[in-house]
């Protein structure tokens, strides 16, 4: 199909970090992927893209950790610019910029996160309603988190990504983010994780005034075997644990990356001013998640 390419462009799309708030995995298919069952929710903070029209298909990458990424050919942008191109037979390409502000393979989407984001500002470009059956069955086929990316909005998600019930409280709170450098690999993770597997979370019993207490009986059940891959997991729990104020710390997704919540911004900035003078070496943000 040639596309009449008239867009306001460049078209800019925000990839926030998405956050497990709690992970329980309560089955497996016998594909090997896990059923789960997550509160999801996502930071004011994250990747930026920017998209403008071109005859060919392109990337590049920006930002603080733009070197850690592999070979623009091997990005999963690609991969979602390419099968959006074929299932809607595109024949126009696209000149994508990437500003990575995320560390790499760390828990918050970030793959997926900016694939999502690709596809929405894509469907911009090229006319195609994002919220399509298609383009979110082409989102899942990118990976089990690009679905609840594209959506991008609090959510407890079940299945292996596919499955959706908005929350209707719609909470939010101030929180860190704290990424130790390590990237963690997810499947290695999954295989790691073993013993019986954990039932679902009834959202709606969960009692508690702050969004920090309605959590405090669920966990995330991919922390232990991240701790076992990579053990300075546990040093930045701690470290978050310690901090005046703290009322929740917990890793997100598959790791490394690490979340504290916090009562108000001043909470956590002072958290932050203290993590980054303890540990220079770690990626510390102030950050709010939701609604
Ligand atoms: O779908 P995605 O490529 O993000 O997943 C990476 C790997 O993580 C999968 O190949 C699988 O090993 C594991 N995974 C899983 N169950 C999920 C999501 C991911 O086992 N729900």
């Amino acid at each position: 199909m040639a596309v009449e390419q008239t867009p306001i462009t460049p078209i800019h799309e925000f990839a926030p970090a998405k956050v497990n708030l709690y992970l329980h995995v309560t089955g497996k298919r016998e594909d090997g992927y896990h059923l789960l069952d997550s509160l999801v929710m996502f930071a004011d903070v994250g990747d930026r893209i920017t998209i403008e029209p071109s005859d060919t298909l392109t990337l590049d990458h920006a930002g603080l950790f733009g070197n850690a990424l592999p070979d623009p050919s091997e990005n999963l942008i690609m991969r979602a610019a390419m099968v959006l191109q074929d299932a809607h037979d595109i024949d126009a390409g696209a000149r994508i910029t990437l500003t990575k502000n995320l560390p790499v393979a760390s828990g918050i989407g970030g793959g997926s996160a900016d694939a999502a984001a690709a596809l929405r500002g894509l469907c911009r470009l090229w006319d195609i309603d994002s919220t399509s059956d298609i383009v979110m069955n082409l989102a899942l086929s990118l990976g089990a988190d690009v679905p609840v990316c594209l959506r991008g909005r609090s959510t407890i998600m079940r299945g292996i990504g596919e499955n959706f019930t908005d929350i209707e409280d719609g909470p939010s709170t101030h929180a860190m983010l704290v990424n130790p450098g390590v990237g963690v690999s997810t499947p290695t993770v999954f295989k790691t994780r073993s013993g019986d597997f954990s039932t679902g979370v009834d959202w709606g019993a969960c009692q508690g005034v702050t969004l920090a207490e309605r959590l405090r009986p669920t966990r995330n059940d991919l922390e232990r075997p991240a701790i076992t891959l990579s053990p300075v997991i546990k040093d930045v729990l701690n470290a978050l644990a310690g901090l005046e104020g703290v009322q929740l710390a917990r890793m997100s997704g598959s790791g490394a990356t690490c979340f504290g919540l916090f009562p108000n911004a001043e909470a956590t900035q002072a958290g932050v001013t203290r993590l980054k003078s303890d540990h220079p070496d770690w990626w510390t943000t102030a950050t709010v998640f939701g609604p």
